[in-house]
């Protein structure tokens, strides 16, 4: 009699939460990780999976996409993006606010396969009208009568369950040409506070100085979109050393993420910031409606550009596992093979064909390899593979190309001489 339902047999495993960094075999019983063995007997399970050359991974955590569909014109197919592209656990940054939220469980949550968690918007009515920042369209805080701290809190204390934490945009276009955006960041301070959870915040394009975001984040906040090149960027553009603000932010325990979206990710921005030694804490995507097809992809994709940039393996698994489980306060359920825990697990393959890959600008890479999803599991049942339409996906270098010319940080001109890098310190 089959003692197993699984045997994840011959990967690489990577777990940094045990320590682990090499070859296992793993096994599933009853929706749960039964065992974490240097050698178990195929016949032991009734299948197997054989993951020769592949790594293995706790079931990878996205701390920032969009998925609310049909309610928010941003909103994606969870399961098809995140799930099937081996993200077991995705959080919804902000798309839902207090009015909008019982919805959000109903008709998000219910219905899919992925674990989605959320960050609840300080504006009542979350993204339902919203879409990109900096466009003609109406944005979230454009009433100050949008923002009511107390009711954000009324509605997080109602739903522990799901909520992990706040979640503001702070650019100009979004809040009445910014005149609304110190008020909204204030109430949002106020209602992540008053929760004991952190808040996420969307700074670009803002009236808020960098010294007030990310320099009065509390320990414990998530500063996402780290690594985009607009105004606000992390680095001095005139010689693309991190600023003083953001490096103190560090230090008093404010963490710092990916969201990579449609325009918040350029090549030189995270080369020089990892050639400082300033990794990303978590490694998300900002998967929306608009991104999905490229320039974003899906979460392997994104991985892969961190350690393109230069970010180890190991780190950049960890930025997508452990850091976020304990960045949402989950540390204790989700991020890890421990013996005993849902079995959440994500096998990835090393792709090396090599691949010209763009940022959100149309600015390209060579990777030589890449991490692309091979296998999932959620809660111990095999999920279907996904793939992107096409890879790169020339059809979004148009819109890319729109925004170039409002970066500070960029790659020069093709034919001139390559950028200054910073010193390591
Ligand atoms: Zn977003």
């Amino acid at each position: 009699m089959p003692h197993y339902d699984w045997i994840i047999q011959g990967g690489h495993v990577i777990d940094p939460k045990q320590g682990i960094d090499q070859l296992m075999d793993l096994a599933i019983l009853k929706g749960r990780i039964a065992a974490v063995e240097m050698a178990i007997e195929k016949g032991q399970a009734r299948e197997c999976f054989d993951a020769q050359g592949m790594i293995v991974t706790p079931g990878l955590i996205d701390l920032h996409i969009h998925g609310y569909p049909h309610v928010t014109p941003l909103g994606i197919d969870v399961d098809h993006y995140c799930l099937g592209r081996g993200v077991t656990t995705a959080v919804d940054a902000g798309s839902a606010g207090c009015d909008t939220f019982p919805g959000f469980r109903h008709f998000a949550v219910q219905p899919i396969r992925t674990r989605l968690l959320a960050f609840l918007h300080i504006s009542r009515a979350g993204l339902a009208f919203s879409t990109r920042t900096g466009n003609d369209d109406p944005g979230e805080l454009e009433s100050k009568k949008l923002v009511n701290a107390s009711d954000c809190v009324e509605c997080i204390e109602a739903n522990r369950d799901l909520i992990v934490g706040v979640k503001i945009r702070l650019s100009s276009s979004i809040a009445d040409q910014g005149r609304n955006e110190a008020f909204s960041y204030q109430a949002a301070q106020e209602a992540a506070a008053d929760v004991s959870l952190p808040l996420m915040v969307h700074h670009n394009f803002s009236s808020v100085s960098m010294e007030d975001c990310p320099g009065k984040m509390k320990e414990g906040d998530l500063y996402t979109h780290c690594f985009h090149g607009y105004p606000n960027t992390v680095l001095k553009p005139q010689d693309l050393q991190l600023l003083a603000c953001v490096a103190q932010a560090r230090r008093d325990g404010v963490l710092f993420d990916v969201g990579h979206g449609m325009g918040s990710f350029a090549w030189p921005v995270a080369e020089a910031c990892i050639a400082q030694g300033f990794w990303p804490d978590t490694i998300s995507t900002d998967l929306h409606s608009l991104n999905h097809e490229g320039p974003v992809y899906d979460l392997p994709t994104v991985m892969s550009r961190l350690w393109q940039a230069g970010m180890p393996l190991q780190e950049v698994i960890r930025a997508s596992t452990l850091n976020p489980a304990r960045a949402i306060g989950w540390a204790d359920r989700i991020g890890t093979l421990e013996i005993g825990r849902e079995a959440d697990i994500t096998v990835l393959e090393r792709n090396r064909d090599p691949l010209e890959l763009e940022d959100c600008h149309a600015q390209l890479r060579t990777l030589p390899q890449r991490l692309v999803p091979a296998a999932v599991w959620r809660n111990g049942e095999p999920f279907p593979i996904t793939h992107p339409k096409r890879l790169p996906n020339p059809e979004c270098y148009p819109s890319a190309l729109e925004w170039r010319s409002k970066l500070v940080v960029s790659d020069p001109p093709s034919g001139s001489p390559p950028p200054p890098r910073p010193s390591g310190t």
